[in-house]
């Protein structure tokens, strides 16, 4: 059993009252907020031991060095990732799927094809269509039912010896799906496809293990799941990392530069041009460690439970339809009331104090299949409460009763 008031005691953000009311913050997919641990952490960095790292060899550019590297050990044993040099810094989700497209880049054939689902996040759609624009290869989409879940008969009839890559996100940011990935994946390295895996809703609720999903990459953000923002893994298989040409060039990736040729850096520098956030990758890895210690089994059974009561309250609201209704779903509750413009209802609940997210997510495919502009989307961390539910429930109410 989680001590939830506890818990709440280390976010010093959630005892702020916004528009006078006490926050009641349920914009978690959107970013999470930041225990003390974290933001000391982050301050310590720059007072006591900011240089640059992998440079010099004077005393800070070795602790910083040190410490960037221990928080590498740190996220590859979190991700039970095989070698330390597989797990990649980025500046997020974002960042390490357009550094896997980019290398295919030089790998695709005309008329090869990409499969990506209808659940997809902009960031893994759009792209792999600029890939396919460049490369001549084809974009194939994996439908959803009205469930929200993804149709694997049609997944499958889609594989052939054409796929090269398949890409998804193993829990959906716009209506809270988790996806059945290990079959997915197992499926496609059936035909010799490589898969990415978008883990940027997943990494809050659960401790992915690459090596036991057997994914050839893992991409996902740090500001999602208690660590700063501008920080991210992109965990790649050695093979296929050395297989894939670097992204950027700069600092930090070269072993040697002439103007006649540059040779490139052994993983992971190689894919690691430039200063990177150094307090930052640190800090991920406090952020990391600090989510252990409430533990993901807590964390989830904790998080299940928001879920299923703030279903069962919303659905007492007359007129509101929850979209994501499969049976397997991380805590986030995406819906509409009849007749009313998410935006309007987000808007007077704001008001009152509560955060949720309006709008389509980045994810415009889903709401077209759906036909609605958008939707309201409360999302859950382990430091909300029932009680918050509870007021979420109340200012919905009022807000129907205003628009109605
Ligand atoms: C947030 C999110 C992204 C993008 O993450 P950034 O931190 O903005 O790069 C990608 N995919 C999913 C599923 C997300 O939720």
């Amino acid at each position: 059993m989680l001590d939830i008031q506890q818990i709440r005691a280390d976010f010093p953000i959630l005892s702020q009252k916004v528009n006078g009311k006490p926050l009641v913050y349920f914009d978690n997919g959107a970013t999470s907020q930041k225990p003390q641990i974290v933001i000391d952490a982050e301050v310590k960095y720059y007072q006591e031991i900011n240089a640059n790292i992998h440079r010099g060899v004077h005393t800070l550019s070795q602790l910083a060095t040190d410490a960037y590297e221990i928080s590498r050990g740190k996220i590859k044993e979190h991700i039970n990732a095989k070698f330390a040099h597989e797990v990649l810094f980025t500046s997020g989700t974002t960042h390490g799927i357009n550094l896997v497209s980019n290398g295919f880049a030089s790998i695709l054939k005309p008329g090869d094809e990409v499969i990506v689902s209808s659940l997809e996040h902009h960031s893994n759609i759009v792209p792999w269509q600029m890939l396919c624009e460049k490369t001549g290869a084809v974009l194939k989409v994996i439908p959803i039912d009205e469930n929200g879940e993804l149709i694997l008969e049609d997944f499958d009839a889609l594989l052939s010896e054409k796929t090269k890559v398949v890409t998804l996100n193993h829990i959906s940011n716009a209506l809270g799906i988790i996806n059945p990935i290990k079959y997915i994946i197992g499926k496609a390295h059936a035909v010799g496809a490589a898969v990415l895996i978008d883990g940027a809703q997943a990494v809050p609720h659960l401790k992915p293990d690459v090596q036991e999903l057997d994914c050839d990459f893992y991409a996902f953000s740090g500001h999602k799941m208690c660590g700063p923002t501008g920080t991210g893994i992109l965990y790649g298989k050695e093979e296929w990392l050395n297989k894939l040409p670097p992204y950027q060039g700069g600092g930090e990736m070269i072993k040697e530069v002439t103007f006649e040729k540059t040779t490139y850096a052994d993983l992971p520098h190689k894919f690691e041009a430039g200063t990177p956030n150094i307090a930052g990758g640190i800090v991920l890895g406090t952020a990391i460690d600090y989510l252990n210690s409430i533990g993901f089994e807590n964390i989830q059974e904790y998080e299940n439970e928001l879920l299923a009561y703030a279903t069962k309250r919303l659905l007492e609201i007359e007129g509101l339809k929850i979209y994501g209704t499969g049976k397997n779903k991380a805590s986030v509750v995406s819906f509409n009331i009849d007749g009313i413009h998410p935006y309007d209802i987000g808007s007077i609940i704001d008001k009152l104090g509560i955060a949720v997210r309006t709008g389509h997510h980045c994810a415009q495919p889903i709401m077209n299949f759906f036909c609605i502009p958008g939707t309201i989307r409360a999302s859950f961390s382990f430091y909300n409460t029932k009680e918050e539910i509870d007021q979420m429930v109340e200012a919905v109410k009022k807000a129907q009763t205003m628009l109605s």
